[in-house]
């Protein structure tokens, strides 16, 4: 598992540029599915026949966030824009990979007041990213405006925990690839990688309509209560299971659903948790509104340092999230809800 996770958040694919992200997954389902289609928008829909009538969907986006170079000063410095949340505070001091080279991320000021004040206030006019170019032509070479990029950053194995950017959402993705290695549906069983979620959940905005699932769940990354004054108000922990959501502040999980995934994880032991998530949604709220509504919810994986070069979740979780889902697509009664 460590080893999938691994590959899939070290393959650079920011909203809008999914290619590669797409050919690995489709590699690591290789002999798993039968059969695939890439839809107009580029999702990647992969289905595996069942024996009875019926649909599950299980939906994860497959890119991830970044940034895109814009312009290119006279000694070779570039500016960019995020694509998707990309704060300019989780730049700082760190890298960018474009497809050709890296890039570091600077901060003007001439003085260290400036500096300072320039910190308090940070926002994208105020950083460039330096690739060691020595004029305009040079970088335009390199990274001519237009140039995807994404975080800059290694997969590390820090035993239950592991950490690695994209978590969001390739942790989702993998989860899916699992599910579909180990089990044996009863239903039909699609799996969606989407795109561009990062940027308005637009690639599972289509998939429901065209799959018409009796069930659609979207498997996410999900925020953490358990640092240092944390959030006061809802309980999400590593290790403690995945996440079943309640609501976040794009959806509401439909009830049924809900009582189906929690009895299935008390039933089988299964350690979850309940997810309320003040802020943030997942694709569960497109997958809902499709045609006339869809049965759907999230399974999440609670995840430290979202968005940022460094995302942090528990190994546990993502295991018992495919024994939840494997024992869920296996059951006689998964969309009688
Ligand atoms: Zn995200």
């Amino acid at each position: 598992m460590k080893e999938l996770i691994k590959k899939l958040t070290t393959t650079p694919s920011p909203s809008g540029r999914e290619e590669k992200i797409k050919h690995t997954i489709l590699e690591e389902l290789q002999g798993y599915i039968d059969g695939y289609k890439i839809d107009k928008l580029g999702n990647l829909i992969v289905w595996k026949k069942g024996k009875k009538e019926g649909k599950i969907l299980l939906d994860a986006h497959m890119d991830e966030i970044g940034v895109l170079a814009t312009y290119i000063d006279e000694k070779g410095f570039i500016r960019i824009e995020p694509i998707g949340g990309v704060s300019p505070y989780n730049l700082l001091g760190s890298s960018i990979l474009f497809p050709e080279i890296e890039g570091f991320v600077g901060i003007e000021g001439e003085t260290s007041e400036e500096m300072a004040k320039n910190i308090k206030n940070l926002d994208f006019d105020k950083i460039f990213v330096d690739i060691g170019a020595s004029s305009k032509e040079e970088a335009e070479r390199l990274v001519p405006p237009g140039t995807f990029g994404v975080y800059s950053s290694s997969f590390r194995d820090l035993g239950d925990r592991v950490v690695s950017k994209s978590m969001d959402d390739r942790v989702g993705c993998a989860i899916i690839i699992e599910v579909f290695r180990r089990s044996n549906p009863i239903y039909d069983l699609y799996g969606s990688f989407s795109v561009q979620e990062e940027v308005g959940l637009v690639g599972a905005s289509v998939v429901a309509f065209d799959i018409q699932p009796d069930v659609a769940i979207a498997v996410d990354v999900t925020a953490h209560s358990d640092t240092p004054k944390g959030l006061k108000r809802i309980s999400l922990e590593l290790g403690k299971g995945p996440t079943i959501k309640i609501k976040d502040s794009a959806s509401i999980s439909d009830r049924r659903l809900v009582e189906k995934l929690r009895c299935l994880a008390e039933k089988n032991q299964i350690p979850y948790q309940i997810e309320i998530l003040l802020r943030g949604g997942t694709n569960a709220a497109v997958l809902q509104r499709t045609r006339a509504g869809i049965i759907a919810g999230t399974l999440s994986i609670p995840t430290r340092y979202v968005h940022s070069p460094h995302e942090m979740i528990d190994i546990r979780d993502v295991e018992n999230a495919v024994r939840l889902f494997k024992i869920f697509v296996e059951l006689e009664d998964s969309i009688k809800l």
